[in-house]
């Protein structure tokens, strides 16, 4: 067998595995979006079995034959073909190593636990739900034991979720935001300047649909391969062919779904940007979940709160909403923005107070693995860490330990991401700044496409060349460092609150 016959049949077999998993996305979508509610069974049957036949898929054993025909050729592969087979056989590692029936058992009680998530955050009722966290650990840890992690389960989580990563690296990170970014933000809660609450009321949700279609469409999202629909958290999720993205509308909130909306669409863009010959093979995959997270953040942070994005979408938006927006004042509007004020509820944080909900998160999740808290007293651990972290108290485990769809699926060492992920969109943007001077001249007259373009040679059209901390490393000249994230919250926030 040639070189090349052998390639081919392994690009093929990979984007085989790819295809499934789209249906299997495509499935896990209608579930969140339109399931009725007493077919829940059979979709946990169906998920099960399309689990069992990507597995098959990924651990056939022809993959792992043209795997080592291909390491052993003499002399250096082709530079593309070197990624394809370093992250080939990983993937192909990881996945023979989980026999069938633990993979179906673990996607079995992901959908019930989801079910049972929705119904218990519906009644607060954290006791009904603590039995599918625990045996969700006890997937997690025996998923760790398959690979080789038995004595350190919560980095293999993490390395999962963020090739590259540990929990070490993660904590030396986050323990040096949290020391600057704690004072920061109770200076910005103790100023006098505030965001007048309650200045939104009666946003009808067809406009709302309308307007926010409208700015995701002219910041580069592609309907003809994608569109948005709603469901109770937020998500994306699909490949770029064919994009799925949720959001939820609140008429007297109508930045929430915007905003929210514009997040998803950073990930959306982030996965059309990866040329559609390469999807479903190392070339054409996203590196990991924190830079997944840069690209929504940059998208919802570093552009969406600016002041030049605004003076494009202020008009646009006072046209949609003029009897809505009459008393408001533009700087009203933008203080509004860029609210920042400490809430129980992370997927309602503003940016600044966001990191520390992601905190909060990973010392439990630290906790929970390394044996050291029992799920019995996750309510308690978590109503005190946001005691000290935020000074607020749930006065319910719906608005605490239940907020997160998360853990019902099993995704310990994902909420790390979130807060790497905008340590990364702000190292990215004073890059991106440097490289392209006038951007927000460009934004003021509603033109994303030169950032757009940056950010698709930079990030997206990589794919796998590049683990979590080498990418930063590669686009930026810089080890990845949450001192960009902190000066960029200074740069926007202190001039704001210093009235
Ligand atoms: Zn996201």
């Amino acid at each position: 067998m040639t070189n090349d016959a052998a390639y081919e049949e392994l690009i093929s077999r990979l984007k085989r595995v790819h295809v499934l998993g789209t249906v299997n996305s495509l499935l896990g979508w209608d579930e969140q979006v339109n399931l009725p509610p007493d077919s829940a069974d059979l979709r946990a049957e169906q998920l099960a079995l399309l689990a069992e036949l990507q597995h098959a898929a990924a651990s056939d054993p022809r993959v792992g034959e043209l795997l080592t025909l291909l390491e052993g050729r003499p002399g250096e592969p082709a530079a593309d073909q070197k990624v394809v087979l370093k992250y080939g056989r990983r993937d192909y590692d990881r996945v023979v190593k989980l026999p069938p029936d633990f993979v179906s058992e673990k996607a079995r009680h992901s959908s019930k636990a989801f079910h049972a998530w929705a119904e218990c955050r519906g009644r607060a009722d954290f006791a009904g739900f603590a039995p599918f966290i625990q045996r969700h650990i006890e997937l997690a840890k025996q998923e760790a034991g398959y690979l080789g992690y038995a004595a350190a389960p919560y980095d293999y989580m993490i390395d999962r979720n963020d090739p590259g990563m540990t929990a070490e690296a993660v904590g030396a990170l986050f323990a040096e935001l949290k020391k600057e970014l704690v004072p920061l933000m109770r200076e910005i809660v103790g100023s006098r300047v505030k965001a007048r609450p309650g200045v939104f009321h009666g946003f009808p949700v067809e406009q709302q649909r309308t307007f926010l279609h409208a700015v995701t469409e002219r910041i580069g999202f592609n309907y003809r391969r994608g569109r948005i629909d709603v469901s109770l958290h937020p998500f994306c999720d699909g490949s770029g062919a064919d994009l799925r993205m949720t959001t939820h509308f609140d008429e007297h909130n109508p930045l929430n779904s915007l905003f929210s909306a514009i997040h998803e669409t950073g990930h959306g863009l982030y996965e059309q940007g990866i040329p559609i010959e390469r999807q479903g093979t190392p070339l054409g995959q996203p590196v990991g979940m924190a830079v997944h997270e840069s690209q929504s953040r940059l998208w919802e942070n570093q552009v969406a709160r600016s002041r030049a994005f605004w003076r494009f979408f202020e008009p646009r938006f006072r046209e949609t909403f003029s009897a809505q927006l009459g008393a408001v004042s533009s700087d009203e509007l933008y203080l509004a923005v860029n609210a920042v004020r400490p809430t129980l509820i992370r997927v309602d944080a503003d940016e600044v107070t966001y990191n520390l909900h992601i905190i909060l998160r990973f010392e439990i999740e630290k906790q929970l693995f390394a044996g050291t808290l029992a799920v019995a007293d996750l309510p308690a651990a978590w109503n005190a860490l946001a005691q000290e972290l935020l000074g607020l108290t749930p006065p319910n485990d719906r608005e605490g330990v239940l907020q997160d769809v998360h853990w019902s699926g099993g995704m310990f060492g994902y909420f790390p991401s979130y807060c790497l992920g905008n340590m990364m969109a702000a190292q990215f943007w004073y890059k991106a700044q440097g490289d392209l001077p006038g951007l927000d001249d460009d934004f003021a007259k509603g033109d994303f496409s030169r950032l757009l373009g940056w950010l698709r040679r930079n990030i997206h059209e990589q794919g796998r060349r590049y683990d979590t901390r080498e990418l930063v490393r590669a686009v930026t000249g810089e080890a990845l460092s949450p001192k960009h994230l902190l000066r960029y919250l200074r740069e926007r926030y202190l001039p704001l609150y210093r009235g």
